[in-house]
């Protein structure tokens, strides 16, 4: 029987002011990303995340609550005044935590950037994806306004998946899936775990799901790194993957040669 997919507890306190424009839970700002998205970008880290991934460089984005609340007006004042910087390709980047837990603020975010001639990009884990009801509605909205997705898949099994990041993956594959079938251009993000994600099988496997897809712009694999222990530390958590390597140049080579149908 298929795994039933535990519905999220979302933090509705203080999303809408009383004139009716949505609040964002920011967690910081990056002015001049070069990483996140095309070209060089203005990115949001958003508050909220119910994964729990066991590498996650910002456990201190999980935490949905947030003091600093601000409309969409407010960020993209604060956007615009590097837009020189961002040429022919750059733009906005939103990410998180996971973003789409603040999935009406993003449609209006979007959809006001997108009116100004913004180019617009979404870094999910896509993790509070499913095809039904008011989310999917949303999501569908949400769509019209988004020019990219940078999209983490953890791992390619579900049972996998759980295990590193506390949940399962299927409706996450279908959010890809369903990407696809609209043509939503995405870039494929995986990142290398030695031991847990490294194993060709597993690699293979993800590059046979991505061959499925026609929507795909670009294959990222990601180096594990330890970066972000000491804010475990900080917050008084166990770091789950201590003792695990970085993987090597090599391995991360060879990742992506996999991946893109090159080894
Ligand atoms: S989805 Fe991102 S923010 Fe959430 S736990 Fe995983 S790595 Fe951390």
């Amino acid at each position: 029987m298929e795994e039933q997919i535990p519905t999220i507890e979302y933090n509705t306190e203080n999303t809408e002011r009383a004139d009716g424009k949505k609040l964002a839970r920011v967690h910081s700002i990056e002015s001049f990303g070069s990483v996140d998205g095309p070209g060089i970008r203005f990115i949001v880290f958003l508050k909220g995340c119910a994964m729990r991934c066991q590498y996650c460089h910002n456990p201190d984005t999980w935490d949905t609550h947030s003091d600093e609340l601000v409309t969409a007006d407010e960020l993209l004042a604060k956007a615009i005044r590097f837009k020189s910087y961002w040429g022919a390709k750059g733009g906005i980047t939103v990410s998180g935590g996971e973003a789409l837990l603040q999935i009406d603020f993003l449609i209006e975010f979007f959809r006001k950037a997108k009116e100004l001639g913004i180019n617009t990009c979404l870094d999910t884990s896509a993790q509070p994806f499913h095809r039904t009801g008011v989310f999917f509605e949303k999501f569908e909205e949400l769509m019209k306004y988004t020019d990219l997705l940078l999209f983490d898949i953890k791992h390619i099994d579900s049972d996998e998946h759980k295990k590193l990041t506390g949940w399962p993956n299927e409706n996450i594959l279908d959010c890809v899936r369903y990407l696809s079938e609209i043509g939503k251009p995405i870039w494929i993000r995986h990142v290398l775990v030695p031991t847990i994600t490294d194993k060709e099988a597993y690699l293979l496997r993800l590059r046979e799901f991505i061959a499925s897809l026609n929507n795909v712009e670009k294959i990222e694999v990601l180096p594990y790194h330890t970066l972000g222990i000491y804010k475990w530390e900080n917050l008084n958590m166990p770091y789950p993957l201590k003792g695990i390597p970085e993987p090597t140049p090599e391995q991360v080579q060879l990742a992506q040669q996999i991946l893109e149908g090159k080894a």
